[in-house]
């Protein structure tokens, strides 16, 4: 392609809402326009992406046997309805009604339509196991839409489901969908983890997401450096190291003055104290109780944890009023020594020796408490696992914590659709049995992001080989007819052996030049200049490669062969 006849409308800009490095790179480089709030146009570059990743997706999906199928966007109320979810969707789902005053909702996701194929067309084990899978766009009514593709309200996905006779025949297909994804995932260039379902839920089924590690990312996990145990932070184990609590020389209890000093930070600065030997206490409303939650100072209460630890659904922070009730001090200063009530000592907290804790008193805290000394009602695994923790799942393993993007979500969803709708087999025993079913969801859209924000740098985009527009970005410096006749010559060289090429043969500056090709982000940079073309060379540098002295000089007879195998090996890899 000549950038000459391409629409690659670059801008030096950013659109004013954006802030993810995704949003402002594929929009100054001309790859996506807003439409409307998360409603994006793919501009040709754009679109060339999003087919690339399509079509690793759909290769992977193939490869495992499952069916591609097209199920409409615009849906008949009376699916959602059948399941209850058009009133449990609530303002997310778009809704519509036609001529006739009949009702619709554009599809968010397609549990119910796939179920009704199902319970059609599927009679008898003989017919199962089966996959379909669908590339779809999906319309999802956002309170926030933002982050570009990152979070849009009309987006493409991948969504699979799987039909099977029983648990294990569902588990089976799960398995094969796992192993697609990691094929998926490594093929695009990603780092990734593999993050399980919280095992610990009762009734939880199997289910794992794929993050995508970004520090820009909206999930927070942890993941071992020697296995593949990654969670979330809210569900992780945190198990704390051995030495993490060697015993500071336990000293006399005495009561301090910390005037004004509430916050841990400060107050471990004022004491001259470390952040591990103090002990935070945090006030909350778990139903009808006031209940203390206790950790060190270095570490935060995990209120997923908190909760199943008191047997309630949900904590809330109590309110600076009712702190205050309960403490009879200002927030900062409460404690768990001597405190009336329920109080819940996270399992690090309560080996703390020689602490410093809120005496419930305001401008007083506690220095010298030792923790193993005192009795406690409630010792239990409050906190958050962090960067530092040993695995819980291997020996040696520590654990580090990341910041990620969902890109990827597999689960078994049991029989949940397939009884309230209906789907069901006759078995071999001629019994009539529930379809038991699995769910797979891919955001291909949201991917063409999540890769941005994974591969970027100052300059702008740095596209894996398998997703890259194209594969090289030819670069000619100069009008001469040899320097022309060289680059038409390699063009049509590395066509022949089916390389992508952009060329830019715009009457531009080589600094203008420059800049477009770091900020589009294609993996190969060509550049053919005079003075290299007196010595019969012309230059390459992958776009990795920060420092321009670090490019290589290739002789120009067997540049296309070389330019080629270097295409080919990249694309081998993935
Ligand atoms: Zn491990």
């Amino acid at each position: 392609m000549l950038f000459s006849s391409a629409l690659i409308p670059t801008v030096k800009e950013a659109p004013a809402d954006a802030t993810n490095a995704s949003h402002v790179l594929l929009s100054r480089a001309g790859f996506i326009r807003r439409v409307g709030a998360g409603i994006y146009d793919f501009l040709p570059l754009g679109y060339r992406v999003l087919r690339k990743v399509e079509a690793i997706v759909r290769d992977e999906m193939d490869r495992t046997g499952a069916l591609e199928i097209l199920m409409p966007a615009l849906l008949p109320a009376e699916y959602f309805k059948e399941t209850g979810r058009w009133d449990l969707y609530g303002p997310v789902l778009f809704r519509l009604k036609d001529r006739k005053g009949g009702e619709y909702n554009l599809g968010p996701t397609h549990e119910e339509v796939v179920t009704d194929i199902a319970r059609r067309e599927i009679r008898s084990w003989r017919d199962l196991p089966k996959t379909l899978y669908q590339v779809q766009v999906k319309f999802r009514d956002e309170p926030r839409p933002r982050g570009g593709l990152l979070r849009g309200r009309e987006f493409l996905m991948k969504d699979a489901y799987s039909f099977d006779a029983d648990e294990a025949g569902a588990l089976a297909s799960y398995e094969k969908m796992r192993q697609a994804y990691v094929r998926i995932f490594d093929r695009m260039g990603l780092t990734y983890r593999m993050v399980q379902a919280d095992s610990g839920a009762i009734g939880g089924s199997t289910s794992a997401e794929f993050q995508v590690l970004v520090a820009s990312g909206e999930d927070a996990i942890v993941a071992c450096d020697k296995c593949d145990y990654a969670a979330n932070v809210e569900v992780a184990t945190a198990k704390a190291a051995e030495d993490d609590n060697a015993p500071a020389a336990p000293a006399p209890m005495a009561k301090v003055h910390t005037p004004g000093h509430g916050d841990v930070q400060d107050v471990s600065k004022f004491l001259g104290v470390s952040s591990k030997q103090m002990l935070k206490t945090l006030v909350y409303v778990a139903g009808k109780d006031i209940v203390r939650a206790v950790v060190r100072g270095d570490h935060e209460v995990n209120e997923v944890r908190l909760a199943r630890a008191l047997g309630v659904d949900e904590v809330f922070l109590a309110s600076e009023k009712d702190v205050e009730k309960v403490t009879g001090a200002k927030v900062g200063f409460a404690g768990p020594v001597g405190a009336s009530g329920r109080t819940v000592i996270d399992t690090t907290a309560a080996r703390v020796r020689n602490g410093v804790t809120g005496a419930n008193v305001t401008d007083y805290h506690l220095t010298g408490v030792d923790m193993t000394s005192l009795a406690w009602d409630e010792v239990a695994d409050i906190r958050m696992a962090t960067t530092g923790d040993p695995c819980p799942r291997c020996a040696g393993g520590t654990l580090a914590s990341y910041r990620g993007i969902e890109a990827g979500h597999i689960f078994v969803l049991g029989t949940k659709y397939s009884h309230a709708m209906g789907a069901t087999y006759i078995d071999e025993k001629q019994q009539i049995r529930d379809l038991v079913m699995g769910c797979y969801g891919i955001g291909v859209s949201r991917l063409v992001a999540t890769t941005i924000e994974q591969h970027n740098d100052a300059n702008g985009m740095i596209w894996p080989m398998s997703v890259a527009p194209y594969h090289v970005h030819l670069v000619t410096l100069g009008r001469d007819e040899n320097l022309l006749a060289t680059a038409r010559a390699l063009y049509s060289g590395l066509q022949a052996a089916n390389v992508e090429v952009l060329w830019d043969d715009r009457d531009e500056r080589p600094g203008v030049k420059f800049k477009d090709a770091d900020l589009i982000g294609i993996p190969l940079r060509v550049t053919i200049g005079a003075k290299g073309l007196a010595e019969g060379r012309i230059e390459l540098k992958p776009r990795t490669e920060g420092d321009p002295k670090k490019a290589e000089l290739l002789l120009i007879a067997d540049a296309a062969a070389r330019i080629a195998g270097r295409v080919k090996a990249a694309l081998a890899t993935s």
